[in-house]
């Protein structure tokens, strides 16, 4: 059975003890109800290691939102796989599209952070989505099997099994317009067939494949009730303890 997961990406908000107070603010409302998914926080690296000391790890795991394309050394300002991996984190958000739209993240250095990131014992969430030109002109399944081939197709199916996949269509994100549900799972399903064409059935049924742009509480159930849609990757929601819990409640 795949995981079913809702993770957090606070993008570059939040002071170290403002995302101390949101992240315990998380965990107290996941200790008074179990959530019944797995939670991930992703943080800026400078919360890391005070995140993952300030949350019980049975209910919050914690991810960074990057890492480098090197393994160590002269690469002023980086952070690499290893010292992510020494924070305690267990998730590495990889592909965001605002990394590859501002930082010209391409799949060509993409793959080497993948590789680097299962090197050093992190999962990744790899993310994958259309714009909107290539949405209007019906290019989505071909530019998300092609992110995928080319930063991952490479990977082992043992390798593959600790990637998560989010797909999140950039016309969505932090836009306030949602991919509808049927729109949804129409390309989630179609992801999976891709994975299913390389890996086979079993790893294309096991793999975790999160919807990513504008979610909130009022969409969530609907999105996630899709069979293909496995959870969500929240931005904007994902800055108030309540507006996550509601999403995470989205899973009875
Ligand atoms: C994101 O950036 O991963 C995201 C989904 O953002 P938002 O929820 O704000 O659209």
């Amino acid at each position: 059975m795949r995981k079913k997961i809702v993770a957090g990406n606070w993008k570059m908000n939040n002071t170290l003890q403002e995302g101390v107070k949101l992240a315990q603010d998380v965990n107290a409302i996941l200790a008074k109800e179990a959530p019944k998914c797995t939670v991930i926080l992703g943080t800026p690296f400078i919360h890391l290691a005070d995140v993952v000391r300030n949350v019980d790890n049975k209910l919050v795991k914690v991810s960074a939102e990057n890492c480098a394309d090197k393994e160590k050394g002269a690469y002023t300002g980086e952070v690499s796989a290893a010292m992510v991996k020494s924070t305690g984190a267990e998730y590495v958000i990889l592909g965001h599209s605002e990394r590859r739209a501002y930082y010209g993240e391409t799949d060509e250095i993409l793959k080497n952070k993948v590789d680097l990131a299962l090197a050093n014992g992190l999962q990744v969430i790899f993310c994958i989505g259309e714009v909107l030109e290539q949405r209007e002109a019906n290019q989505q399944n071909e530019v998300v099997k092609a992110q995928v081939e080319n930063a991952l197709f490479h990977l082992s199916a043992e390798q593959f099994s600790q990637i998560v996949l989010a797909y999140e269509p950039v016309w969505a994100i932090g836009t306030g317009k949602t991919a509808t549900s049927a729109q949804a799972e129409e390309i989630h399903a179609y992801i999976r067939s891709v994975v299913a064409a390389k890996y086979g059935n079993q790893v294309a049924d096991d793999t975790t494949i999160l919807y990513g742009g504008s979610c909130k509480a009022s969409n969530a159930p609907e999105l996630f009730a899709q069979p293909d849609v496995d959870g969500g990757l929240i931005g904007g929601a994902s800055l108030k303890a309540e507006d996550f819990h509601g999403i995470i409640a989205a899973f009875k």
